[in-house]
């Protein structure tokens, strides 16, 4: 049968290994994979009668495809724990994920991981992905994550419990988590993810719990990554041999150095905290959650240029699937925010944000590279990413994205559209005392003090009333 083949010519080849930039470089991809790169790769090495797509990539810059190790495709870009947790049921979940998988491909994200979600949406999404039914990037997917009572996700009374749709599934024992991972395992998970303490301020589960967790799942033929953002976590994970870690916010300099000794890699996600610390009063984030957040971005900074220095492996993640970071939005931006606080290059990023992601995709040294035999994920981007990181969260530059060596075609219109919160049942941020609208005794007018002239809240004093959801909002939040 006759291949299809794509050539990419003569734009500025960022690689994606951290080597620097080759402009004046044409890609030639013949069925999935890239074949030749540079002087080699014309239209007359594709055989004649052979279908031929040409992209002029002159001005442009070439890369891999990004991948998001870190991509909640289940979440439905809740505004609570409770909207992802009680409220929308399975079959509408798994529709909005559908959905959502295409504005991540539109972004320039050809592969994700989901480290947890509810169900088993995410095996369901990825058959349909790869079926072809559904249009979005490669993927693997957990099952829901693994939770003691100590961990993310037992967030309510045990009268209520670790409920059927929630992200997490709740087990104390380890005969409980072995029949977990069982489970999983035999309903298609590619990987195991464990939850660890919601700020990593103690260690949830135990080095035994994590280590049978680990070796049941490596024996079953799959991976572990786990939730773990305090040093004596990310140590209990090494020694479990779990395959990556998620966040390391705060590492002493012996973990930092047991984990780069290790090689196991680092997931950072930096995206959802920045993205609450920089912009949520244009959401109207609560100011103490912010504060919170901006206190763990603070401490992540500086664990995460120690673990640069030391030779940690990093990759790309950004928990995406938040209303403060909802899909196809700002995955790109976590490069750059690996930049500012790990202390990378722009190339270091790229590569962090590409090759290194290939692991979490269960396709290591197979994608993730403009590198002949690779899979073809590719991006051609409208400026200089190297030198302006930048410019790949701006999707209009993103001018096309190839996946697995087929260039993708979207509908721009819809996947503009965003889709009604429908739940919540939220009446108001504060309460609605007389005072607040008459004012106190003696202090005539008060009550207009938190209007502005439209009779609206302003932001800065919407920040103030709802400080009495802080517990329940940062809680929601740092998963
Ligand atoms: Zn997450």
């Amino acid at each position: 049968m006759a291949s299809s083949w794509l050539l990419i010519e003569n734009g500025t080849v960022v690689d994606g290994t951290g080597a620097p930039a080759a402009a004046g470089t044409s890609v030639l991809v013949e069925g999935d994979r890239i074949v030749k790169i540079g002087a080699e790769a014309n239209a007359d090495a594709v055989p004649r009668g052979e279908r031929l797509t040409r992209i002029d990539a002159t001005g442009k810059h070439v890369l891999p495809g990004l991948i998001d190790a870190h991509c909640h495709m289940t979440y439905g870009e809740s505004r609570s724990e409770e909207e992802i947790d009680l409220y929308t049921s399975p079959e509408l979940r798994t529709l909005k994920a559908a959905f959502h998988a295409q504005k991540v491909l539109r972004a320039g994200v050809t592969g994700i991981s989901q480290p947890g979600g509810s169900y088993y949406i995410g095996v369901g999404l990825r058959e349909a992905i790869n079926d072809g039914i559904v249009q979005g990037p490669r993927m693997t997917s957990a099952g829901r994550y693994l939770s003691t009572s100590n961990s993310l996700t037992d967030w309510y009374p045990d009268s209520v419990g670790v409920p059927e749709g929630s992200i997490g599934v709740l087990h104390n024992t380890v005969d409980g988590m072995k029949d977990e991972v069982r489970r999983q395992v035999k309903n298609g998970v590619d990987l195991i993810k464990l939850a660890d303490s919601p700020y990593g301020t103690y260690q949830a589960f135990t080095d035994d719990e994590m280590k049978i967790v680990a070796d049941l799942a490596h024996q079953l033929g799959k991976k572990v990554t786990i939730h773990a953002r305090g040093s004596s976590e990310v140590d209990a994970a090494v020694r479990a041999g779990i395959d990556w870690i998620m966040h390391g916010n705060v590492m002493s300099d012996a973990t930092i150095s047991r984990l780069a000794e290790s090689g196991t890699p680092l997931v950072p996600t930096l995206l959802l905290l920045a993205n609450i610390v920089d912009f949520g009063p244009k959401v109207l984030a609560p100011a103490p959650m912010r504060d919170g957040m901006a206190r763990m971005l603070d401490q992540t900074g500086d664990s995460l240029h120690r673990a640069h220095q030391a030779g940690v492996k990093m990759a790309m993640g950004t928990d995406t699937g938040f209303s403060v970071a909802p899909y196809g939005e700002w995955h790109a931006r976590e490069l750059e925010l690996l930049m500012t606080y790990a202390g990378m290059s722009s190339l270091e990023a790229i590569q962090a944000g590409t090759q290194h992601g290939a692991l979490m995709l269960g396709l290591d040294g197979q994608v993730g590279a403009i590198v002949p035999g690779m899979l073809a994920d590719i991006i051609v981007v409208d400026g200089d990413p190297v030198a302006d990181i930048k410019v790949l969260q701006d999707k209009r530059r993103i001018e096309t994205v190839v996946k697995g060596g087929v260039v993708q075609v979207f509908d721009e219109t819809a996947l503009r559209r965003s889709w009604p919160h429908d739940r919540g049942q939220a009446y108001s941020v504060t309460d609605l005392t007389y005072d607040l609208v008459y004012g106190e005794p003696g202090e005539a007018g008060n009550g207009d003090a938190h209007e502005t002239g439209n009779g609206e809240l302003d932001a800065s004093d919407a920040e103030d009333l709802v400080a009495d959801l802080q517990h329940r909002e940062t809680s929601a939040r740092l998963c």
